[in-house]
């Protein structure tokens, strides 16, 4: 018996945001995609796919091109634009080179022209998934600080840590960054996905994040780099 699991063994339980309008198609989707174990949620239209997108967590995003609301290449490039790396396989009716093109540079990952074998759409997310995997591993680690992207959970030396979402992305910015310093620009980039910021407001982010990460702790692993920005750093070995 062989305890390690061949590296082609499928991935279930992923969270798969599907958006599509056309009923039928997303019904098919749906049904198939659970069987093999995923977890679905359905949009029908390019706003509220966002609104969704944006809202939950997910590990993959199955996007319609032709949606009403909202195209899908513009659900594509507002989602990217809040710097969300999630994985986006685009369904397209149109054979056209420059269709795809535009889904690709909005930030799509991969497409699909209809119709489509629903194996072979089940095939590419999970190869998406696995790319994206080595690309973001789902738990950043520095020192004894360890953030878990999908349960959205922190801890220091085992102590949950109390974050709101912007906290969140505060520090998982810091995190992949460390021990470099993030620049007031790219933090502000994190939290708001604008390099426009706002000092003051920037600080009280900064402040309450350290209260969660340092309060209780001797060392203190967020540090200040005056008239640049602020970097994360392991505590220095007792
Ligand atoms: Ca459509």
């Amino acid at each position: 018996m062989n305890p390690v699991p061949p590296v082609n063994q499928a991935v279930a339980n992923l969270r798969v945001l599907l958006i599509e309008d056309q009923r039928a198609m997303a019904e098919n989707i749906w049904e198939f995609l659970e069987m093999q174990g995923q977890v679905m949620d359905h949009a029908a239209d390019g706003q509220a796919g966002l609104a969704l997108a944006l809202e939950n967590a997910y590990d993959m995003i199955v996007l319609d091109l032709g949606l009403p609301r909202l195209d899908g290449v513009e659900v594509c490039r507002r989602f990217r634009a809040q710097n969300k790396t999630t994985p986006i396989l685009m369904l397209t009716a149109r054979e056209r080179l420059e269709d795809k093109l535009l889904g690709f540079e909005a930030g799509a990952d991969d497409y699909l022209t209809k119709p489509f074998e629903l194996r072979e759409l089940a095939a590419r997310i999970q190869v998406l998934h696995r790319r994206h995997q080595r690309l973001f591993p789902s738990i950043v680690q520095v020192g004894s600080l360890i953030l878990d992207l999908i349960q959205r959970a922190a801890t220091r030396d085992g102590q949950a840590l109390s974050l709101s979402p912007s906290g969140f992305r505060l520090l998982e910015a810091l995190m992949r960054r460390s021990p470099n310093v993030l620049l007031y620009a790219d933090l502000a980039q994190a939290l708001w996905g604008d390099a426009e910021h706002d000092p003051a407001r920037l600080h009280t982010h900064i402040s309450l994040l350290r209260t969660s990460v340092d309060r209780d702790h001797e060392q203190p692993m967020i540090q200040t780099v005056h008239g640049f920005g602020y970097r994360l750093v392991p505590p220095a070995a007792a």
